[in-house]
């Protein structure tokens, strides 16, 4: 009989959030293959587990998985774990999984942490659907064009970012998603720090500019989805150009000239105006 691999999720932050099943699978595995070995041994170490660990990373996850399938071929029982939360996700081990399930091995997953869920589960944004992005592109030009195909997605979005993008990235997405888009920032997940601060874009980049707390650690962004202007409404950039000119002319006149500015309809304009000064 082969081997299973079981794909176990580990804590992101607090070690109590490892299940018991996790554990089971960890001590009676055969071999464990790891992300980092070394960072691993720490976690196997403070639950008192001894089986081995094998690297198994972006680098060599295609070679080494040859070897990995051999020993489940061979009927060892194999746990693949990353360095925090669940395998494959942002994380190492697609390749490996893909192979086992192509040479008929069983491949079980272990659920338990793993960031965007936990991000999720306490945001308050909405939840029934979503879109996981994962890392955005490092570099300003690629981050910008893969926002702009994602400004008018009606899901909730979440991504995942590193410390010392956080400030760019919130920069991106204000400029393309807009100032006013509601979006979260959960940071710090299950550890001694954990923060939750939702506010739209453009207050919410001042925000962690201006503490540089904010800055560091591992964060996690969910913006809100895109919700299609009421057909009667006035976009927000016309409403600027409304209020300065009704601060230097009659409410028609301002009327009249934003429309004209703006291409927004004169009777939409009129009726603001009244609004705006009601
Ligand atoms: N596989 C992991 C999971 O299941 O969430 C994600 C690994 S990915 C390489 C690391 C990214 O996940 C971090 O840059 C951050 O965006 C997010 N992350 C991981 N742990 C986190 C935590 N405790 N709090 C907030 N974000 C976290």
């Amino acid at each position: 009989m082969p081997g299973m691999l079981y794909v176990v999720a580990t804590p992101i932050g607090n070690l109590d959030d490892i299940t018991a099943r996790a554990l089971r699978v960890l001590r009676e595995v055969a071999v464990i293959a790891a992300e980092d070995t070394r960072h691993s041994a720490r976690l196997l170490q403070h639950f008192g587990i001894t089986t081995p660990l094998v690297a198994c990373h972006e680098h060599n996850e295609r070679d080494q998985g040859g070897r990995f399938l051999a020993r489940l071929q061979g009927g060892e029982d194999v746990a693949l774990i990353s360095d925090a939360g669940t395998p494959l996700i942002s994380d190492p081990g697609f390749h490996l999984v893909r192979q086992a399930r192509a040479s008929g091995i069983r491949v079980v997953p272990v659920p338990g942490p793993c960031a965007l869920i936990a991000a999720l589960s306490a945001a308050g944004l909405p939840s029934d659907r979503f879109v996981f992005e994962g890392f955005l592109p490092a570099k300003t030009a690629g981050r910008l064009a893969r926002l702009e195909q994602l400004k008018e997605e009606p899901r909730t979005l979440i991504f995942y970012e590193a410390p010392h993008r956080l400030l760019d990235c919130l920069a991106d997405l204000e400029r393309i998603m807009g100032a006013d888009r509601l979006a979260v920032m959960a940071r710090e997940l299950t550890k001694a720090f954990e923060t939750f601060q939702g506010l739209p874009l453009g207050e919410l980049r001042a925000w962690v500019a201006a503490d540089g707390n904010q800055q560091r650690g591992e964060c996690v962004l969910l913006v809100a989805g895109w919700q299609a202007p009421a057909e009667n409404s006035v976009p927000a950039a016309a409403l600027r150009v409304l209020e300065l000119l009704l601060k230097e002319m009659p409410l028609k006149r301002a009327a009249a000239l934003a429309a004209e500015i703006t291409g927004v309809r004169k009777n939409l304009l009129y009726q603001a105006a009244l609004e705006h000064q009601g």
